[in-house]
């Protein structure tokens, strides 16, 4: 998933963009890193950790600079190391100097790595955002195109989901794959800066004047003196006639406060639930796991008439259970991280919301929990389709052997999980959720996938 920042013409750029990737922590807790340059150096600093952590006072004040770019890592391509913390830099002496952050990922990684590296380019990590830079460079320096030229080519060349921001030492380049798939918008704030960031709830803090999205294979180059604008033709590029947006940042990734893909992320949420709750069982009281299924359990409330109330309890000191890389670490988290409310759930029926079931190992834990809290019957509601497809565009889901609706029909799904009744949102519903289902990627449900 991952989360990018950048801030251009600031004297607090370090601190602003530390602000951003604190907003966009939920998309990516495994590491950290910021790039800011004075104009005369690029200066990094990254580390394995949340962003609080990573970021002390002493390392912040050392990080002077007017233009900064940083990065929050959910590890996809590339071990879960430091090596493969994202901003990337390629830095000279007395030569130019470059940082990139990037959110997504290539399809033609290893062809277009083994092209570079029979033309002598080093790789020091396995990450897509290093392959990304190092094509940048090779075309300015070797090929000898300019940054701009070199950004077209790559947008041409390289397949995948990218949404990138690229860092000199006085200018600021932005630039999103021809599918638009990971969300990203800018904008220009109060006191003048620019900035750009993967979620609009990252430049809401930042105090911005106006904000808007980027548009498929545009490039935009900021300095100085201007922003300017750059856009291929998508349609040289696309094998789809349309954009296609990753529906699962409404479903799940995406902060509820966030627009993205020009909707807002809790309307599609609620508008889930409510159509979810279509000619459903007899329920006392509907409750989410929280907390990315709130509000499409609060859609099922407000539609079918009954309770919504937050049975579960998270603690949020323990990371997304999604996130974390390792089966055991997964396992031990699911029991430290949700609790019943004392005699909450004694006796009654119950609606379970939640967004999806990828292994299905998670939802079985938590409906043991429910039962053994008292509840007299658990109805699973799952706000998108039935997860039966690996995706190859910046989310680490499992190998699709691993998916449960991959080997089990609902019912034994249902029977695996131990609820009463297991209900998946229906095709038609999930279309009906957004204003434009034409315009989004649905691979991971139906193998559909658009970028091959
Ligand atoms: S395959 Fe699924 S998770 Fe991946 S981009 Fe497409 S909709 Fe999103």
């Amino acid at each position: 998933m991952c989360g990018i920042i950048g801030i251009f013409n600031s004297t607090k750029a370090t601190e602003l963009a530390m602000l951003g990737l604190f907003a966009e922590q939920h998309r990516g807790q495994e590491s950290c890193g910021i790039a800011v340059s004075d104009g005369k150096y690029i200066k990094s600093h990254t580390g394995m950790g949340l962003v609080k952590d990573v970021f002390t006072p002493k390392i912040i004040k050392k990080m002077n600079g007017h233009i900064a770019i940083g990065h929050v890592r959910y590890p996809t391509r590339g071990s879960s190391e430091k090596k493969n913390s994202q901003p990337h830099i390629v830095e000279t002496l007395f030569g130019p100097s470059y940082a990139l952050s990037s959110n997504g990922d290539l399809i033609n990684y290893w062809e277009i790595r083994d092209e570079l590296e029979k033309e002598g380019v080093f790789f020091a990590s396995d990450n897509d955002g290093e392959l990304l830079l190092k094509y940048i460079v090779y075309q300015i320096e070797i090929k000898k195109e300019t940054i701009v030229d070199a950004i077209k080519n790559l947008i041409r060349n390289i397949k995948g989901a990218y949404s990138t921001v690229l860092a000199t030492k006085n200018e600021l380049y932005l630039f999103r794959d021809a599918y638009a798939m990971r969300p990203m918008c800018y904008s220009e704030l109060k006191n003048g800066s620019i900035a750009v960031a993967s979620e609009s709830v990252a430049l809401d803090i930042l105090n911005p004047k106006w904000k808007k999205e980027m548009k498929a294979a545009q490039i935009l180059k900021i300095s100085e003196n201007d922003i300017q604008e750059f856009q291929i033709d998508p349609q040289e590029i696309r094998s789809t006639e349309t954009e296609k947006h990753c529906i699962f940042e409404h479903i799940y990734f995406s902060r509820p406060d966030s627009e993205i893909f020009s909707e807002n992320v809790y309307k599609v949420r609620e508008k889930i639930g409510a159509l979810l709750s279509k000619d459903d069982v007899e329920v006392d009281v509907v409750v989410p796991v929280p907390d990315s299924s709130n509000f499409i359990a609060l859609g099922y409330a407000k539609k079918s008439g009954k309770p919504f109330e937050l049975g579960l309890i998270r603690n949020h000191y323990v990371g997304r259970t999604f996130i974390k890389p390792e089966q055991t670490i997964r396992d031990e988290s699911v029991t430290q991280k949700f609790n019943p409310l004392p005699h909450f759930f004694e006796g009654k029926k119950i609606a379970l919301v939640d967004d999806s079931i990828v292994r299905g190992t998670t939802l079985r834990k938590i409906v043991k929990l429910v039962k053994n809290a008292g509840a007299k019957e658990v109805h699973l509601r799952i706000g998108s389709p039935a997860v039966k497809y690996s995706c190859f565009y910046g989310i680490d889901t499992p190998t699709q052997e691993e998916l449960i609706a991959n080997n089990m029909s609902e019912k034994e799904i249902c029977e695996f999980t131990g609820a009463d009744s297991l209900k998946f949102l229906s095709w038609e519903d999930l279309d009906k959720s957004v204003s434009r289902p034409q315009n989004y990627c649905k691979a991971c449900f139906n193998g559909d996938y658009p970028i091959k």
